[in-house]
């Protein structure tokens, strides 16, 4: 391990990469928090990337002394991640419960288009994943926000900004003031999946808590939602694969 490092005070991490003896190279990245009391070392479950947050009085050797001991934890969890689906030409994407299959076209101008079950995407190869995932998520602000409206009107609640993002294990949440935000990733889930998401966060419009009025109002919006639940946990996972 590299012992070779200045870790910055400030929020950006330092990069290390760390050979596992599974012959893997796991990357570190190591940051310095004023309010952590302990070291942290967690995973996170889209990128593979491994975080080590060191308190400000704790030396940077104690921290990957840390890491090491964790070794064999990390090489189980790295072998539990799902693996990484990179777009380009002919790769699959899931798309609202289809496959649409990315295909590249030598033309520097024009944003990606539907072409029956292609996704056609013009540009530099090297812009494709972009590109790409710059189409998604501007599918996914133009299906979940009117989505989000029209529930929330539904039960007469203003709703605030409504922001789309890439948590690394959340599908949506909902302030205090009526701000909701949600992963663009959902575009990638089944429709019936993304409502019940979207229908979620509204009914914490009315029920902040996860209580049986909160349920309820769930059930009066969508129905059960214990299919759509289910394959969150089953397959949500894997939409964090595709980079
Ligand atoms: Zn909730």
């Amino acid at each position: 391990m590299k012992a070779l490092l200045r870790v910055k005070g400030a929020e950006e991490p330092e990069i290390l990469r760390v050979p596992l003896s599974n012959g893997i190279e796991a990357e570190l990245h190591v940051r310095r928090s004023t309010r952590a009391r302990r070291v942290i070392l967690r995973l996170s479950p889209r990128s593979n990337i491994l975080e080590l947050v060191l308190p400000m009085r704790a030396s940077l050797k104690s921290g990957l002394a840390f890491v090491r001991e964790r070794e064999q934890w990390i090489i189980d969890c790295l072998a539990d991640q799902p693996a990484h689906r990179p777009l380009q030409d002919g790769a699959m994407i899931p798309f609202l419960g289809e496959n649409l299959v990315l295909r590249h076209i030598e033309r520097s101008r024009g944003i990606p288009y539907r072409e029956g079950e292609a996704l056609v995407v013009p540009g530099l190869p090297a812009h494709l994943p972009r590109r790409t995932l710059d189409w998604l998520r501007r599918q996914a602000r133009d299906i979940i926000t009117p989505k989000a409206r029209e529930k929330a009107a539904r039960i007469s609640k203003p709703v605030g900004r409504i922001t789309l993002r890439d948590p690394a294990t959340r599908w949506g949440s909902c302030s205090p003031s009526g701000d909701l935000s949600f992963s663009w990733r959902l575009v990638m889930a089944p429709e019936r999946v993304l409502d019940y998401v979207v229908v979620h966060e509204i009914a914490h419009l009315r029920e902040l808590n996860h209580g049986a009025a909160f349920w309820a109002l769930v059930e009066e919006l969508f129905g059960d939602p214990t299919a759509e639940k289910q394959w969150l946990r089953t397959h949500g996972p894997a939409l964090h694969s595709y980079r």
